[in-house]
């Protein structure tokens, strides 16, 4: 894990792209990003494909192997990233991944001999649609937020809101791959089974608690053998890299079904993610220490390690923001929700990987892994409404005069992630968006 942390030359603040959109201060996609997606020109039967971002600009993975500019391993991972799925990339396994970024910083800095051969290798990213940028074949969400296990916790035990396990196990549920979509996505409100306040019968209808879930997605790389754990020592090295991710969440239809077994129709029906993909090697200056209460327990020693210890955790400025239907019509802007850092979490990535394989359960490239939701320590900084509203008692006041306790038809939901500080170059998630539709009828 150490290696991985690690700053390099790929790091240094003062690179400079010969694509000029990279190199403002406040730019997404620096030359110290490089985060990956997969793409094709909107409207066109291209086929998906691979691609870097480099400011508002898409180096297309496919068009640069072909051009030949690179060579040796990052050739070879070059070539792996050309397909309509990131999954043989993330397969290849850190040293590839590593490589290819080394290659594609020197290639598209300043003065590179490269420029030639790549320049018409760039698709601007306000023509691209995007594709979910791997095959996913398994997804799990987990619950790594103690502010918002203790939030939620309170609204139905307010004297002992936490659960006892919390502190010891990275919790998680196994979700649904199939209804993940990339930022743009647009579905019907779902419709299921609800209680309503003091009834003894469901009734059948539409969600009329419909929420987003502000998380962070982690795709896996080359995974574990079935039996074989993975360290936590190891654990970094099988991710990667990181997305945001929006859990939209059914709260009356949870409330119904969720026991025994958790969640299951409250959830599946859609889930977002943002389609660049940034490495757990671009986010290396932004790591810092894990951190725990004095009076909390230690990890068990298959949770805990010195280099987890010291930079485990990861502080991406995170923010949500609402734009409903009116507010599109009349041409304002979403509204600011929420702002928090991931830096928050109770467990961090590596000991969300240990905690899945140590049974021997096996990860596959492209496999998803969700944070859970991320609520800061205060109220205002929730990751989800049913939080912001104290469980729909508090509305809140958009600055159009609208109000929402949930979700309404229309409303689009907009998650931002980016990492920013003194003395490194600043990187971006950009934005995953999401629009709810009226219940199918
Ligand atoms: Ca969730």
């Amino acid at each position: 894990m150490m290696t991985m942390t690690l700053l390099n030359e790929t790091h240094d603040p003062a690179l400079r792209s010969w694509v000029m959109s990279a190199n403002p201060e406040n730019a997404d996609f620096t030359i110290q990003n490089l985060p990956f997606a997969v793409f094709r020109r909107r409207d066109t039967n291209e086929a998906f494909r691979g691609g870097v971002a480099i400011g508002d600009q898409i180096l297309d993975l496919a068009a640069a192997a072909a051009s030949g500019a690179l060579s040796g391993d990052a050739a070879a991972a070059l070539q792996a990233a050309a397909g309509e799925t990131l999954n043989a990339l993330m397969a290849l396994g850190q040293p590839a991944w590593s490589a290819l970024r080394l290659a594609l910083s020197r290639a598209l800095r300043t003065g590179a001999v490269e420029e030639s051969q790549l320049a018409g290798c760039l698709v601007p990213q306000a023509v691209a649609e995007f594709a979910v940028p791997a095959r996913i074949g398994d997804y799990t969400d987990f619950y790594t937020s103690v502010y918002h296990a203790t939030n939620i916790g309170r609204q139905f035990r307010p004297d002992n809101p936490l659960l006892p396990n919390f502190k010891w196990i990275p919790i998680g549920y196994h979700g649904r791959a199939s209804s993940i979509g990339v930022s743009g996505q647009s579905f019907p409100r779902p419709v299921g089974q609800t209680l309503p306040p003091g009834a003894s019968v469901p009734v059948f209808g539409p969600c009329k608690r419909l929420d987003y879930e502000l998380e962070m997605g982690v795709f896996v790389g080359h995974g574990n053998a079935l039996g074989e754990p993975i360290a936590i020592t190891e654990a970094e090295a099988s991710v990667f890299g990181m997305c945001l991710l929006n859990d939209w969440s059914a709260r009356d239809i949870q409330a119904w079904e969720y026991q025994p077994l958790g969640p299951f129709l409250s959830k599946n029906f859609a889930s977002t993610i943002s389609p660049w993909i940034v490495t757990l090697e671009a986010l290396a200056p932004y790591r810092v220490a894990f951190t725990r209460p004095e009076r909390d327990p230690l990890p068990l020693p298959y949770l805990d390690a010195p280099a987890n210890r010291a930079q485990g955790a990861m502080d991406v400025q995170l923010e949500v923001l609402l734009q409903t239907q009116a507010m599109r019509e009349q041409g304002q802007a979403a509204a600011r929700l929420t702002r928090t850092s991931y830096r928050h979490a109770y467990w961090t990535v590596a000991q969300m990987v240990a905690h899945h394989t140590v049974n021997g359960c096996n990860l596959q490239p492209g496999d998803l892994l969700g944070t859970g939701t991320l609520s800061g320590p205060t109220l205002d900084q929730a990751g989800a409404l049913i939080e912001l509203t104290v469980g729909g008692k508090q509305p809140l006041t958009l600055p159009n005069g609208q109000t929402r306790t949930y979700l309404e038809d229309g409303d689009a939901v907009v998650l931002r992630g980016w990492c920013e500080k003194p003395g490194a170059a600043r990187i971006g998630f950009g934005e995953c968006i999401g629009t709810v539709l009226p219940a199918r009828a």
